[in-house]
């Protein structure tokens, strides 16, 4: 199928977000980044996502500029009872209909205030239960305003609730397989390559005959992001099982040619990484921490199941710490400092014998602002990897802002740790 064939079969979604809290940012938009990848999973193109406030001509350009170009129109926020929530009744007017109550919307809202929340119902509970005439009512099991779908012109208009939990619960309820159902959705298929050690634009010079190559219903996208390199290939087509074989077809020319770099053909982090391979040899590891402060513990246990490949972290953040706990000794920090090979050698050996683990990783820098000299400036991080053959540390220079080199001091280790076990596990 050639590019513009593809081009026609698409079907787009765009995703108005309602609410000034989001436009001031004191509520971060969740919804919309869940909500986008859902859409895509199920084969629907992502236009566009906006934003804008309670306001009746900002949300009305919204929906004219988003139905002139897309074919669903996703929104959510202010369906709330409270005057400045007011997304109802504009959809209400735009597409002419008349307020009527729903009776099983009212019978939900009646049941919640009586038998949950023990309160009576209010005039402005009941309208809650109020939703326009010309709309398919999507009842919200899980709070009181139900979601809406209309239709106009061929475009489906969806309006969910603002709060995430009763957004995911309707789209997952009754959303997304009614907009199977609705449309004839062609196959979306992402293919994610993780690669360290390589910058963007080096990567993107080393892949250039490869990426010239693809075809037009293969996009690459490169998402960097703390000295990884994320590549994403994204497919589509009619034939699930022929997109499949082509991506994986231009998986296996791409390998070779990111071999040094690569890391795993998969979507996943460094952390997952490292605890999956540490899971397949039944391995553990333990951290010593002194400039990352528990940032690492952190990392490695946001996954569940942690606890069979994680054993704990000694923070030493203070030499003396570092001395008590970790047995660096006096002689070390003294002679050469705690942010040296020395000491970040003695960290991880401490690590091991006190955490009893296969592995450790140990981390000792200056992560700024302050504190940095002439010999050892700010940015400058040690990162000493090993097990109880064999230790390799490894002094790093970041230099950016502290926030940043914490997180490219924890990333940076965990690689280091993944190489290692390869290497030498
Ligand atoms: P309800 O009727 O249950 O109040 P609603 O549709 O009126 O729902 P809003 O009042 O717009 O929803 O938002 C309710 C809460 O949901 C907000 O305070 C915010 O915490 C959260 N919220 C709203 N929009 C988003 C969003 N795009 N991403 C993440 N959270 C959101």
């Amino acid at each position: 199928m050639d590019n513009k064939a593809m081009e026609q079969k698409k079907v787009n979604a765009s995703i108005i977000t309602i609410g000034d809290e989001l436009l001031i940012g004191q509520v971060v938009d969740t919804n919309s980044a869940w909500m986008a990848q859902e859409l895509n999973r199920i084969g629907i193109w992502m236009k566009r996502k906006i934003a804008v406030g309670d306001d009746r001509a900002e949300i009305i350009r919204a929906l004219d500029n988003e139905s002139a170009e897309s074919d669903i129109i996703l929104i959510t926020g202010g369906l709330g009872p409270t005057a400045d929530d007011i997304t109802k009744t504009v959809l209400c007017e735009y597409f002419g209909g008349n307020m009527v109550v729903d009776e099983q919307a009212l019978l939900h809202v009646k049941h919640i205030f009586e038998h949950i929340l023990k309160k009576p119902v209010t005039e402005v509970n009941r309208k809650q239960a109020e939703v326009p005439d010309n709309c398919k009512v999507l009842q919200n099991p899980w709070g009181t305003a139900p979601g809406m779908w209309f239709e106009k012109n061929g475009r489906v208009f969806i309006s969910l609730p603002g709060v995430p939990i009763e957004m995911k619960g309707i789209m997952q309820k009754y959303v997304l397989d009614a907009l199977k159902t609705h449309f004839a959705l062609p196959c979306i298929l992402h293919q994610t390559v993780l690669v360290a050690g390589i910058g963007e634009s080096v990567l993107a010079e080393v892949i250039k005959d490869w990426e010239a190559d693809l075809p037009p219903y293969i996009k690459l996208a490169y998402l960097p992001n703390f000295g990884f390199v994320r590549l994403r290939m994204t497919g589509w087509g009619d034939d699930k099982n022929k997109l499949e074989k082509e991506l994986e077809d231009r998986l296996a020319t791409l390998k070779p040619l990111i071999q040094e770099w690569y890391v795993i053909d998969e979507d996943m982090t460094i952390q997952q990484v490292v605890g999956s391979i540490l899971k397949g040899r039944k391995q553990t590891v333990g951290t010593a921490e002194s400039c990352t402060g528990g940032y690492l513990a952190h990392l490695l246990t946001m996954d569940a199941g942690a606890s069979s490949n994680y054993k704990g972290s000694v923070v030493s953040y203070d030499n003396q710490v570092k001395k008590d706990l970790l047995h660096v000794s006096d002689e070390t920090l003294e002679s050469t400092g705690a942010v040296s090979k020395e000491t970040i050698t003695q960290m991880v050996q401490g690590a091991l014998d006190e955490l009893k683990t296969d592995y450790a990783i140990a981390t000792s820098g200056i992560m700024g602002p302050d504190g940095g000299s002439e010999g050892k400036p700010v940015g400058m991080v040690w990162i000493g990897v090993g097990n109880k053959e064999k230790i390799v540390s490894h002094c790093f220079n970041f230099r950016f802002d502290r926030q940043r080199n914490i997180e490219l001091t924890a990333m940076n280790a965990l690689n280091m740790l993944r190489k290692f076990i390869i290497e030498n596990g």
